[in-house]
């Protein structure tokens, strides 16, 4: 997302010189929030979540190398070996290496049926299993998990989740609005089975049950696992580039440690200036805007990445959510709208101030969420005004 995205702005702004981008998957880079939601239903195709078709490549005279692993790179000499030995120089690079699911190794890992989601294959195969089981059971109560419940379900599929967190999207979102999510799941015919933690996995070579520590057993005959993901840094670390918590590290412009070479996307964490501290979010958004915002810093325009992130996630069409953020911690809730019509936002405020906003059918608000967040607006006075859903939130700050 993050480096087909730098590569189209690099032509669309009229950059000259060679582009290669090279990508590990033998898929030309595509968007991945269709595999957990219209893709893994059946309705949407391969080429729909393609970032550019095909054709685009060749005709921007962009060099695309799928299907090949870029092995090392030489900070110092501006080199990159691929896979097969190649080595190529570059004047500038751009990493975008995404993130690695979190797999969870615990007893019974072995058996066959157990998925996880992060390419077009594991949403093709999970979409098979579902197809012939009774059951399939969920581990995970974030988006990943949800989404592919509400998904499944949709399909005919009875679906169970096992979640860490009490409440469906808590972790998140809080949860009182967590619930309003998990009443839609619940009503849809998903089960929710929160504050449970995984301790092993059941089987006769293919997966029959999974057990949680409290004693709980759900049968199931095919497993999704959504527990998050970790940025992949290797190809940055192996490099020399500075890396932490949040992956390669960047400052308030994406530049790594090294100059000349940018991150974008889930791989990395930045300086946020709008948040006053360093950010790290994996959403579809900030890696196709920070991989447009690198391709103009690589131009020379020396920009802050001043975009507040933003996130979506469909549980099915049952309900649509959008969130910009990310809140690190809130003290207060300021819910606006009505969620018995499935039409309000949330407002999380710490000292007074929006630190995120969700909206279920009123992405109106969160513009000017957006605003009022980037702004750091003290919003202590207007409490009122953001909770009545008629009153004019432009008036605010
Ligand atoms: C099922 C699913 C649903 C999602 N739904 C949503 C959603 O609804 N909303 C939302 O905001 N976000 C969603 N996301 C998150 C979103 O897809 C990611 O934030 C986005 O894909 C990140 O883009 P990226 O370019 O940083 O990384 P990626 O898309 O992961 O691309 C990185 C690529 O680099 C390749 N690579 C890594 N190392 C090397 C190497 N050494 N050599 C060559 N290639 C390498 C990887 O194989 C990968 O193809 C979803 C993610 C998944 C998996």
């Amino acid at each position: 997302m993050a480096a087909a995205n730098c590569a189209a702005e690099l032509r669309r702004r009229g950059a000259e010189g060679s582009i290669l981008l090279v990508g590990r998957e033998p898929e030309p880079p595509y968007e991945r929030p269709p595999l957990s939601k219209e893709y893994l239903r059946g309705e949407a195709e391969r080429a729909d979540a393609h970032v550019n078709p095909r054709s685009w490549y060749e005709e921007n005279g962009v060099e695309l190398a799928s299907g090949r692993n870029v092995m090392s790179l030489d900070a110092a000499a501006r080199t990159a070996k691929l896979q097969g030995g190649e080595e190529v120089s570059f004047g500038q690079a751009l990493i975008a290496t995404g993130a690695n699911v979190n797999i969870l190794r615990v007893e019974g890992a072995e058996n066959e049926g157990i998925h996880y989601l992060r390419a077009f294959g594991n949403s093709d195969a999970i979409r098979a299993d579902a197809e012939a089981a009774d059951r399939v059971v969920l581990i995970g109560g974030s988006y990943i998990g949800c989404e592919v419940a509400a998904s499944l379900a949709a399909r005919g599929t009875k679906c169970a989740i096992l979640a860490l967190e009490e409440v469906a999207l808590s972790r998140t979102f809080g949860a009182e609005a967590g619930r309003w999510f998990q009443e839609r799941l619940e009503s849809h015919g998903v089960e929710f089975h929160g504050g449970e933690e995984l301790e092993a996995f059941e089987g006769d070579g293919r997966v029959r049950a999974v057990v949680a520590r409290s004693g709980l057993s759900l049968e199931c005959d095919a497993v999704v696992v959504g527990a998050g993901v970790r940025p992949d840094a290797m190809l940055a670390q192996r490099a020399g580039i500075a890396i932490g918590e949040g992956g390669i590290e960047c400052d308030s412009r994406l530049r790594t440690s090294v100059e000349g070479i940018y991150a974008a996307g889930d791989c990395c964490s930045y300086e946020s200036v709008v948040h006053g501290r360093r950010v790290h979010v994996e959403h579809w958004d900030v890696a196709m805007q920070q991989g447009l915002h690198a391709a103009g810093n690589m131009l020379g325009d020396e920009r802050d990445y001043e975009v507040v992130p933003y996130f979506f996630s469909d549980l099915a069409d049952w309900a649509s959510l959008e969130y910009v953020g990310p809140a690190q911690d809130w003290d207060e809730e300021v819910w606006r709208g009505d969620r018995d019509a499935g039409e309000f936002s949330v407002w999380y405020l710490k000292d007074g101030r929006v630190a995120g906003a969700l909206s279920v059918d009123r992405s109106e608000d969160l513009a000017e969420a957006r605003r009022l967040l980037a702004d750091r607006v003290d919003v202590s006075a207007a409490r009122d005004r953001i909770a009545d859903p008629d009153s004019d939130l432009a008036s605010i700050g």
